[in-house]
């Protein structure tokens, strides 16, 4: 029996996915023991800090990832950085392959004036925020604004335009975080405009996600029905299926009955962002209409981008276009890649499991004689590693903490409170 030691860093998706298709590859002859490395003190990833709180159905996969991690073979070490607490390099010389999955968390930028005004932010540190990452919690949002723009066309932008328009208290029994919770109570958001820059048929909202929308009981939904009908006349019969579905699932929006909540949330579509302007802070959008030179201005003192994300680099690792360079997975002597640091950020939780399969495949193909000498341990200088059973006192605490809330888990923010519920 051969067994090789591999090491995956980053506990999201696509990190669990990975060590659950070594686990279901080992076979008589092979078997491997997996290292889990993740820089919070908590791991999932972006299942607890991206996945929005009102849709918690979205993180049962935990239980999944919980399998694998309770699963022989496998330990976590969480709290633990590749870059500061560990290099590639160590790892490379210890271990027979090392699994980068760190994902892909820097939020792109528009590039246009304004840009950079307060009460302007990126949906990757306005998410975050209201999802307890330790990293965001301190973040500066301008909810004291009547009016708020969200830039972007995909689920993202949905989730950050529905988390300021619905109705606070609809929080909670979820588990957004408690400073989360009491600032949009006291938001002064009314009005939030999705706007997208091209037209209906081109928007990345998938049609659950637009379903979800009208069942939202204290917002106003509207999207314009021309929007949709242009789009359906621009597409024609060549249409494809999903296209289909999803400005089918849009017009179901803009025929609905008229609702007259005091929050509103707008879709607008072929608009481009061409200068955020303000004294000192946003004060207003200007967009193009696009395709044309007409320019229109929407007043407003929160503008959120949501246009996609890159990977951060990481040194040692070859990095291009915001993501890891590879091959199908393949980035260098015993080096892969999965996830959105492969494949940059798009894909749901699910797609993450047949890409990482593939690269395990691969992974496997190429092994030779194990090697594996050392691991990480013989690395990490402080005492704050949370293994997989602090992670389950943290897990059962924070679950313990909402239950009494009718909360799913009540999250503890910084990484102290993290730790000492981890009993480190
Ligand atoms: C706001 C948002 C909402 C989403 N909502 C949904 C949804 O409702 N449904 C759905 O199916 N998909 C959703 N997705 C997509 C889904 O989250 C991704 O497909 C998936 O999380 C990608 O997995 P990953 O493992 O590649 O990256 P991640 O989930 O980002 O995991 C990467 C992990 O690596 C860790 N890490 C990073 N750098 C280091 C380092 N140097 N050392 C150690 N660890 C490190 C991070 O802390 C993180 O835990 C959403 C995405 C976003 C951004």
């Amino acid at each position: 029996m051969k067994i090789y030691k591999i090491a995956i860093v980053g506990a999201g998706p696509a990190g669990y996915f990975a060590a659950q298709a070594l686990q279901n590859l080992a076979t008589e002859e092979i078997s491997f023991t997996i290292d889990m490395i993740e820089r919070l003190p908590t791991p999932w990833g972006l299942v607890r800090s991206g996945v929005a709180p009102d849709h918690p159905k979205i993180k049962s996969v935990s239980k999944v990832f919980e399998k694998v991690a309770t699963t022989d073979g496998f330990r976590l070490f969480a709290n633990v950085e590749m870059g500061s607490d560990v290099t590639v390099e160590q790892l490379k010389e210890r271990y027979d392959a090392v699994v980068i999955a760190t994902g892909s968390a820097i939020g792109k930028k528009l590039g246009i004036p304004g840009e950079d005004l307060p009460g302007s932010i990126s949906a990757a540190r306005f998410v975050p925020w209201y999802n307890a990452h330790p990293d965001f919690k301190d973040e500066a949002i301008n909810l004291n604004t009547e009016q708020a723009v969200v830039i972007g066309a995909g689920n993202v932008a949905m989730d950050v335009g529905r988390m300021l328009a619905l109705e606070p208290s609809e929080l909670d029994p979820t588990d957004t975080a408690d400073h989360a919770i009491s600032a949009l109570k006291a938001s002064a958001i009314r009005n939030v405009v999705i706007s997208a820059r091209r037209g209906a048929e081109d928007a990345a909202f998938t049609a659950p996600e637009l379903r979800e929308l009208p069942k939202l009981e204290h917002t106003n939904v509207i999207i314009n029905r021309k929007d949709i009908d242009d789009a359906f006349a621009r597409v024609g019969d060549s249409i494809e299926k999903e296209t289909k579905s999803n400005l089918d699932a849009m017009a179901l929006i803009a025929d609905k009955e008229a609702t007259s909540h005091d929050r509103t949330l707008t879709f607008q579509f072929l608009s481009t962002p061409i200068e955020i302007k303000g004294n000192g802070k946003v004060e207003e959008v200007i967009f193009k209409r696009t395709g044309s030179d007409k320019t229109f201005s929407i007043k407003c003192g929160l503008v959120i981008t949501a246009i996609g994300y890159e990977a951060a680099s990481l040194e040692g690792i070859p990095y291009e276009k915001g993501r890891v360079v590879n091959v199908d997975g393949y980035v260098a002597d015993n080096l892969y890649v999965v996830g959105w640091a492969k494949r940059g950020p798009s894909g749901v939780i699910g797609t993450n499991k047949s890409d990482a399969a593939d690269v395990m495949n691969l992974l496997i193909s190429k092994l030779d004689q194990p090697k594996g000498k050392g691991d990480v341990t013989e690395i990490i200088s402080h005492n704050k590693v949370v293994t997989q059973l602090h992670w389950q006192s943290i897990n059962d605490a924070e679950i313990a903490a909402g239950e009494p809330l009718g909360k799913p888990r009540r999250k503890a923010v910084s990484r102290e409170e993290l730790l000492n519920l981890g009993a480190l």
